[in-house]
């Protein structure tokens, strides 16, 4: 191997070494899983490491890699947000309603990313329920910043971030609503994709907001992110929104040669939203968004100012949908066939208010609440129906948008990770952070955050790309031209420079 430790090899590097027999997909689960186990006591990443499980499927590697049987990802580990369910393996949404839990089956997600022989070191920590920005809700206590472990790693797939970010876990999947794989991985300066709403079969993932809900990527760059994201989609009957459409090769999409190679992005047109770097953005993220773009047209792309006039109602219009969806979903969670069920009960309705009242955390609670409330009789013509009549409007902005545009550039988010409990006190402060965020999940887009800066704190700074439709090899590529001409991705925090 060249310079950087296996751990923090790119995953393209990994394959080789494993094909060349450099290394063993034991060898290599046991790195990650050493590092889990040095490193982890300071970061909270995971809620599940099974070692066991991992060797065995690094075993079950070793062999299709002896056999030459592999593909792009056999004997690769990765960790799982802990929304995906595993079978045989405890599944629990990080809340104590399924802090019991054993899943009977596995995910379509995972099931395919198991028949690419990869090996699973784990389940990531989370918001409860991926209802958060911060992974500070989790029942099993909150995700540390692996930049600064007094601040937040973003949320809710904050486990996967900061996994992938220490190096952990070369790759890891999660899932994004509202933002909650552009968040994290802008907060833990990696890159992360939330593909096309349909392209990630949901069948076996925890639902939260079933219309918003879509499954995205961490790498350390682009071109991991691709490999994974390949893997993973793919049309499944058991979920009624799943596209049936031929998959891509993602990875080989953004290798393309360029037949300019000086400025590989010439023809590309990125639009500017005024909207999006209005007050509340701050000084240095502005500033870092807007060196990034003057590299992207050092690459041959060209900006331009575009409008999404109704993007600034996307926070309320997201919350009241996805409140009212998770107050619909989470009334599975009962503790009557499985999951955290009371003690003592008078009778039954008794036994549905104490095992939900224990079983959920404060910030679960208010959301079912609030989403029973604005579909109830009533309420439902002012909240809820208004809510998507604005979301077909803010679907339409992106629509108008891209017959102008190739790809939208925006910051992630307004500011970078937060000190731990900074915001726990104000649920409302909170949802706000997720303003550039949510409306790429309304309107069923895929986005993508890559590292561009720091602060002055050194706390990274994410841009966020989002393209049209099923523009994942767009989104991948450009992003990968940007990382072969600067090293934001190549920055790494103390800990992940560390052995174990
Ligand atoms: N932060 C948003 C919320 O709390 C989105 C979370 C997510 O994408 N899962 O709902």
């Amino acid at each position: 191997m060249t310079s950087a430790p296996f751990f923090d090899a790119p995953v393209s590097a990994l394959r080789r070494a494993l094909d060349e027999k450099d290394i063993s997909s034991v060898e290599l689960a046991s790195l990650f899983l050493d590092r889990i186990e040095a490193f982890d006591s300071g970061l909270n990443a995971f809620i599940t490491v099974d070692r066991e499980r991992a060797l065995a499927d690094a075993r079950a590697a070793d062999e299709r890699i002896a056999r030459k049987g592999t593909g792009a990802l056999t004997g690769i580990p990765l960790a799982y947000k802990d929304v995906f369910c595993t079978e045989g393996m405890l599944t629990t949404c990080a809340s104590k309603m399924l802090s019991n839990f054993v899943s009977p089956y596995d995910a379509h997600a995972v099931t395919l990313l198991k028949q690419a022989g990869t090996v699973n070191l784990g389940k990531t920590n989370m918001d409860e329920c991926a209802m958060g920005s911060s992974s500070e809700t989790s029942y099993y206590g909150p995700v540390k910043n692996p930049w600064n472990p007094a601040h937040v790693s973003g949320g809710s797939s904050g486990g996967s971030a900061a996994a992938v970010a220490a190096r952990l876990a070369p790759i890891a999947a999660g899932s994004d609503t509202g933002g909650s794989v552009r968040q994290p991985a802008a907060f833990c300066g990696i890159t992360g994709i939330k593909a096309t709403y349909g392209l990630i079969s949901r069948f076996g993932m925890i639902a939260y907001a079933s219309s918003l809900d879509q499954a995205g990527v961490f790498g350390a760059s682009a071109s991991d992110c691709a490999l994974l994201l390949s893997a993973m989609t793919g049309f499944d009957p058991r979920d009624s929104t799943s596209l049936d459409r031929p998959t891509e090769n993602y990875a080989a999409a953004i290798e393309a040669p360029s037949p300019n190679p000086a400025r590989p992005l010439d023809g590309l047109t990125i639009g500017v939203p005024d909207e999006f770097f209005s007050e509340g953005l701050g000084d240095e993220t502005r500033a870092a968004i807007e060196q990034a773009l003057a590299q992207y047209r050092a690459l041959g792309a060209s900006t331009r100012k575009i409008a999404l006039p109704n993007a600034r109602l996307a926070i309320p219009v997201c919350y009241v949908i996805a409140m009212a969806e998770a107050s619909s979903n989470l009334s599975r969670f009962d503790g009557v066939r499985y999951g955290h069920r009371a003690a003592e009960y008078a009778d039954l309705v008794d036994m549905y208010c104490k095992s939900r009242s224990e079983g959920f955390g404060a910030e679960v609670q208010r959301r079912i609440l609030a989403g029973t409330f604005v579909l109830s009789h009533g309420y439902y013509d002012a909240y809820y129906l208004q809510a998507q009549k604005l979301r077909r409007l803010i679907t339409e902005d992106f629509k108008r948008a891209f017959a102008e545009c190739d790809l939208i550039a925006a910051p992630t988010a307004p500011v970078t990770a937060w000190p731990l409990g900074a915001m726990s006190d104000d649920p409302v402060q909170m949802y706000l952070a997720d303003i550039y965020t949510t409306p790429v999940n309304l309107a069923g887009l895929p986005g993508l955050s890559h590292p561009c800066g720091f602060d002055t704190a050194g706390l990274p700074i994410g841009l966020q790309l989002i393209g049209d439709y099923f523009s994942e090899s767009r989104l991948l590529a450009a992003t990968h031209r940007f990382q072969q001409a600067t090293d934001w991705h190549l920055r790494r925090p103390a800990i992940a420079r560390t052995s174990a």
